[in-house]
C-alpha cells in the first residue's frame, strides 16, 4: 500500500488556524487593533460596514513595513515580536504567534497599504483566499491601512453562522472599549458607514471612560493604586450605590491585556460585600502590572483567558486594595489623582501615615439611598423645567394605572387594603392574599408592553415640549440599533443631531416626568445586556419599561387605585412572579390560618 500522509498545502492550514484565530468580524478587529498598537501608533481609526461583514478597516500611523516585510507577514508564524522560545515569557506586546494576518488573509479579501518614515513609496498589497493578488508601489501617508472585506466569502458554513449586524456591531464596540480603555494615549475613532460611533482622543484614564461611556460616569468612579512586590494595580472601581444589576463595565487588563477572570472579579466582589443590593454587581476598570514571566496568557486562543502564579496573593491584594479605596472614598471623596495633583495628597503620603491601611467606614453612609439628582444629561428648554417641577409636585395624586385592561378578577373580594404603603391586602376564596404592588404592576405593564410590542397597538401621546436628549457615544451606537423598537413601544423621536435626539411623543402609559428615566434605563440595560436577538431585544426593552414605570413601594394608592392594580394583575398571563422571578403574592390558605391560631 502506498504512503498516505501528506503535508497540507499552506492555504489549507490558513484556513484551520483561522478557524481559532477569526470567530466573527469583532476577531478581526481585535487583532488588527491590537497590530495598530504593537506599530507604537498615536492615532488608529476604525472603519466598519454591515458590522464587519462587508468591511472591516483599521488605519494607523504607526511603523509601517517594509516591502518584503509586508509581503512576509502574510505568512505564518511570521512575527516581528518574538525571536526565540525565551522571548514568550518576557511578552511586552499584544501579539506574538504571528498568525493573524496569515488566518485573515485566509478567510477574506485583504488590501493593505503600508510605508516606513525612511521609505519614499508605499507598498500595497492584494490578498483573497490566502494566495497573493498583487503587490505594487503607491503614494501613501506613514503608518499602515488594512482593509479586511467580505469575511467567511469562502467558507460559507461560517459566514452563515453570523449572527445579526446589531450582535456583530456589539461584539465589535466591546472590543473597541476593551482596547481603547488599555490604551489612553493613543487617539481612537470609530465609524459604522458613515456615521461616527466614537471619537476618542488621547487623554487620561478618567478622560477615556467619560468620553466612551458619558461623563455622568465621573462621578462615580473610585480610583485604586496600589503598589506592591508581586503587582502593581491601579484603576477605578465604582461607587456602590453606581452598583447595577446587569454585568457590563467590568475590565479586567493584565499588563494592558484585556482578561476574563472569573477569580478577580471573584476578589472585587468580596470587597464590596455589605454594600450591594441583592444581585447588584459593582463596575470596575483595574489594571494589573506583573512580572511577564508570572502569567501564562497563552492558556486560549484568543488570549482573553489568563493564569497567575500567585494566584492567592493576587485575591488577597485586589480585595484589600479595592476594599482600601471604597474605605477612603468615603472619608475623604475628593482624593483622586488625575483630577488635580496639586491640590490632594499623594497616596503615597496617606499611606505612611495610616501606617497598616484600616478600613474607615462612613455609618451613616448609605449606599442605597437614591440621589434625587437629575442626571441623565438632558437638553431641557426652560419652559418645559418649569412645566417638570408643577408636574412632579403634583404627580402624588394622579397617577394613572391601566385603564385598558377591565377583565374583573374572577373570585378577588372587593375588600381590599393597603399594608405599608406596600403590600395590598385581599382575599379569594378563602385565603388571604399579600400582594407586592410594585412586582404586581412591574407584571402588568411588562406584559401589556410585550403584547403592544407583538401586536404593534402601542399608542402615543404627543409632548407640548419636545425634550432633548443628550446622547453619548455608546448611546448613539445603541440608539441607532434600536429606534424601531423604540418607536414600536410608543416613542416618538426626531432624527438624531450630533449628539442629542428629540422626543416628541412617548408611550401613553408613561407620565412626562417619567420620560428621562425611562430613556436613560433603556439604554442602561441596552448597553450592559447583549441580547442576541429580536426575541431577547423586545423582553428587555419590555422588562426595562416595567421597572421604570411601576408603582414603587412606599407609595399610597387609593382604593380604586389598589382595585384595579388587582384587576389587572390577575388578568395577566402569570400572574406568581414578577418579569424579574420573583414572587408576586402570598396566600395563607384557610388550613394555615387555623394552623396559626391552633
Ligand atoms: P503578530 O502580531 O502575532 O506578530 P500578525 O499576523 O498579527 O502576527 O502580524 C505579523 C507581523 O506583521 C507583525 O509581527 C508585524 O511585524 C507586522 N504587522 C502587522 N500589522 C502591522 C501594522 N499595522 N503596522 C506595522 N507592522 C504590522
Ligand atoms: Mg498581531
Amino acid at each position: 500500500m502506498e504512503d498516505v500522509i501528506a503535508l497540507l498545502p499552506d492555504h489549507v492550514a490558513n484556513q484551520i488556524a483561522a478557524g481559532e484565530v477569526v470567530q466573527r468580524p469583532a476577531s478581526v478587529v481585535k487583532e488588527l487593533l491590537e497590530n495598530a498598537i504593537d506599530a507604537k501608533a498615536a492615532r488608529i481609526q476604525l472603519i466598519i460596514k454591515e458590522a464587519g461583514k462587508q468591511l472591516i478597516q483599521v488605519v494607523d500611523d504607526g511603523m509601517g513595513m517594509s516591502a518584503t516585510d509586508a509581503r512576509l507577514a502574510f505568512e505564518r508564524h511570521a512575527t516581528s515580536k518574538i525571536k526565540q522560545s525565551d522571548d514568550l515569557f518576557a511578552l511586552h506586546t499584544k501579539g506574538f504567534r504571528g498568525e493573524a494576518l496569515a488566518s485573515i488573509a485566509a478567510v477574506a479579501q485583504v488590501e493593505m497599504h503600508t510605508k516606513r518614515q525612511e521609505d519614499e513609496l508605499a507598498t500595497k498589497i492584494k490578498i483573497g483566499g490566502g494566495e497573493i493578488k498583487s503587490q505594487e508601489l503607491l503614494v501613501a501617508p506613514v503608518g499602515t491601512s488594512m482593509s479586511v472585506s467580505n469575511l467567511f466569502f469562502n467558507v460559507p458554513a461560517r459566514r452563515n453562522f453570523l449572527k445579526s449586524n446589531t450582535v456583530e456591531l456589539r461584539h465589535i464596540i466591546d472590543e473597541f472599549h476593551r482596547v481603547a480603555i488599555a490604551h489612553p494615549d493613543i487617539s481612537f475613532s470609530m465609524l459604522q458607514g458613515s456615521t461616527e460611533l466614537f471619537d476618542l482622543p488621547a487623554a487620561n484614564l478618567r478622560r477615556r471612560l467619560t468620553h466612551i461611556f458619558g461623563v455622568k460616569l465621573d462621578d462615580k468612579l473610585v480610583p485604586v493604586e496600589e503598589q506592591t512586590t508581586v503587582s502593581g494595580i491601579r484603576g477605578f472601581v465604582m461607587k456602590p450605590e453606581a452598583a447595577k444589576r446587569s454585568r457590563g463595565m467590568q475590565f479586567f487588563f493584565v499588563n494592558n491585556r484585556f482578561v476574563k477572570s472569573s477569580f478577580l472579579h471573584h476578589a472585587i466582589m468580596t470587597a464590596y460585600e455589605g454594600l450591594l443590593h441583592d444581585g447588584c454587581y459593582p463596575g470596575y476598570f483595574l489594571f494589573f502590572e506583573l512580572e511577564p514571566h508570572t502569567i501564562d496568557i497563552n492558556i486560549h486562543p484568543t488570549k482573553t483567558e489568563v493564569k497567575f502564579e500567585n494566584e492567592q496573593s493576587l485575591f488577597a491584594i485586589l480585595r484589600s486594595s479595592v476594599k482600601h479605596s471604597l474605605g477612603m472614598f468615603q472619608v475623604a471623596p475628593t482624593l483622586d489623582f488625575e483630577r488635580d495633583p496639586n491640590l490632594d495628597v499623594s497616596y503615597a503620603k496617606v499611606e505612611q501615615s495610616v501606617q497598616s491601611p484600616k478600613i474607615e467606614v462612613d455609618r451613616d453612609f448609605n449606599p442605597f439611598q437614591e440621589k434625587t439628582t437629575h442626571s441623565f444629561s438632558s437638553k431641557i428648554s426652560p419652559q418645559w423645567e418649569s412645566l417638570y417641577q408643577e408636574i412632579g409636585s403634583t404627580e402624588s395624586t394622579t397617577i394613572s394605572l391601566l385603564g385598558a385592561m377591565d377583565t374583573p378578577p374572577a373570585n378577588v373580594s372587593q375588600k381590599i387594603f393597603q399594608l405599608m404603603n406596600r403590600y395590598l391586602v385581599s382575599s379569594t376564596g378563602a385565603a388571604l392574599l399579600l400582594i407586592d404592588q410594585e412586582r404586581a404592576h412591574e407584571r402588568v405593564l411588562y406584559e401589556l408592553f410585550l403584547s403592544n410590542i407583538t401586536h404593534s397597538s402601542t399608542s402615543s401621546q404627543q409632548l407640548l415640549f419636545p425634550i432633548q436628549i443628550e446622547l453619548n457615544a455608546m448611546q448613539k451606537a445603541l440608539y441607532t440599533e434600536y429606534v424601531s423598537l423604540l418607536t414600536e413601544v410608543g416613542f416618538r423621536l426626531g432624527d438624531l443631531k450630533d449628539d442629542h435626539v428629540e422626543v416628541v411623543g412617548i408611550p401613553s402609559i408613561c407620565s412626562e416626568n417619567k420620560a428621562i428615566k425611562v430613556f436613560e434605563n433603556l439604554f442602561e440595560t441596552l448597553a450592559n445586556e447583549h441580547p442576541e436577538d429580536s426575541f431577547s431585544q423586545t423582553d428587555l426593552v419590555a422588562k426595562s419599561l416595567a421597572r421604570t414605570l411601576s408603582i414603587k413601594r412606599g407609595k399610597h394608592l387609593e382604593i380604586e387605585e389598589q382595585q384595579q392594580l388587582i384587576n389587572d394583575l390577575f388578568a395577566c398571563k402569570e400572574t406568581q412572579l414578577s418579569p424579574f422571578n420573583r414572587q408576586i403574592f402570598i396566600s395563607l390558605s384557610k388550613e394555615e390560618l387555623e394552623k396559626k391560631f391552633n
